[in-house]
């Protein structure tokens, strides 16, 4: 039986998840289940795989979650040191699917106790990818990718050399807005901006998929995880989200990954790796689906797609304050403080403010200078909101 623990289990990716290892229990033994505010999930789940410990990540939610397992057997517990501590004990699989650069901290912990860290976290590599990957190094720690793009790239590379890459292509689904007009973009709501034309996810992934700032972290990923140079990297709009990426190589041949939009997919590779088995996705009917569109991306539409070249181009812990400040912009988004647009352009000013004014963007990564890093970002995007309303 494989030991494994799931970060982010009451979210879309860590319920997918679960929806594969409860398919064969007696190929697993749970060892945590994390979730934050949705207590009622978390302990359901808990009980259902059999799990040994829940936790929130939520101190003011512990007492809900006790109660919701009393009588049960699972291992209750709150707060960020409950979840370094589930993220130590030993496990063979680690899915790292908590939302944001929460989950950095948890899929760290993970890989240096020499866990298989399965990764849907993008923030991770975004904000820390060097010392992700120089922990998983030091660690003997495997680290497989779960975002759609970065699976199918991966799984495109198998059985060839790195050197013979010429270019990486991801596509992206162009999200909510991307038949809009550009003038409306302006208007644009919260509500607008969480309904995906193709892929069922997190609110949060959502709106980013609808201003481009998850294809720009995905842009990010791609160089961190697979070691490719930022000019090496295309992106390009394909509005059925059919084919999820292609690697070009020196010899002119594209290989695609093709596949429906279901998560599963992405996860039950990870899951089974090296290995393929059945997964319960959908399979293809190539005529019925009789054809696939691609376009480039505008640059007006997507602005996000260009702070992710500059921020490539800078490196250090600018993808540190790129995260940061784009969770701080959506916050105040979702929370109606801001329009949709005004999301690039607070990101844009707390870059120029970190490259103008902070010795920090220059520091060592550790976790304590990305998680001070994320804190300023954050902070900094409030006062570029004061400026503005001033
Ligand atoms: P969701 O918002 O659906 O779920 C997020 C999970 O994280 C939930 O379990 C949530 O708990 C928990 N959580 C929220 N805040 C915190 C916190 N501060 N500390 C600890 N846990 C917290 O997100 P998704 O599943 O959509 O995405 C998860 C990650 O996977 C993201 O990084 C996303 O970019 C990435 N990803 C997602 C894809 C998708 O299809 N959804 C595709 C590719 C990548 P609760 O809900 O109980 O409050």
């Amino acid at each position: 039986m494989r030991k494994v623990s799931i970060f982010g289990a009451t979210g879309s990716i860590g319920q997918n998840t679960i929806d594969l290892i409860a398919r064969a229990p007696e190929s697993y033994d749970v060892v945590a289940l994390t979730g934050g505010h949705n207590i009622e999930q978390l302990a359901a789940d808990a009980q259902r795989v059999g799990a040994n410990l829940a936790v929130t990540a939520f101190d003011a939610r512990l007492d809900d979650l006790k109660n919701a397992l009393t009588g049960t057997g699972v291992e209750a517990a709150s707060g960020q040191a409950a979840l370094t501590e589930a993220a130590s004990r030993p496990a063979d699989w680690v899915m790292s699917a908590i939302v944001g650069a929460a989950g950095l901290a948890p899929g760290l912990e993970a890989l240096k106790h020499g866990a298989t860290l399965a990764l849907a976290n993008k923030e991770s590599l975004v904000c820390a990818g060097s010392l992700i990957l120089e922990t998983a190094r030091t660690h003997d720690a495997c680290l497989l990718p779960v975002d759609s793009e970065h699976s199918a790239i991966f799984q495109a590379l198998v059985g060839e050399d790195m050197g013979a890459v010429e270019r990486i292509i991801i596509t992206a689904s162009g999200g909510a807005f991307r038949d809009w007009p550009l003038v409306d973009l302006e208007n644009a709501t919260p509500d607008q901006a969480s309904s995906h034309p193709n892929w069922d996810m997190g609110q949060r992934i959502t709106i980013d998929s609808a201003s481009m700032f998850n294809k720009a972290m995905e842009v990010i990923e791609t160089r961190e995880f697979f070691g490719v140079s930022p000019d090496q990297i295309e992106v390009i709009v394909h509005p059925e989200s059919i084919v999820h990426a292609l690697v070009g190589f020196r010899d002119g041949a594209l290989m695609a990954h093709l596949g429906a939009p279901d998560m599963r997919h992405a996860i039950g590779y990870a899951l089974h790796w090296p290995d393929r088995l059945d997964l319960p996705v959908e399979r293809l009917d190539l005529a019925k689906l009789g054809q696939l569109n691609f376009r480039a991306p505008e640059d007006a539409r997507y602005p996000a797609l260009r702070l992710a070249r500059w921020v490539m181009e800078r490196g250090g812990l600018s993808g540190a304050v790129f995260n940061g400040a784009k969770e701080r912009a959506l916050d105040h988004f979702i929370a109606g403080r801001i329009g949709f647009l005004d999301m690039a352009i607070l990101v844009e000013q707390v870059l120029d403010r970190f490259e103008a004014g902070s010795g920090l963007i220059d520091a060592a990564m550790t976790l304590d200078n990305v998680t001070e890093t994320d804190h300023l970002a954050r902070q900094w995007t409030d006062d570029a909101m004061v400026n503005r309303a001033g």
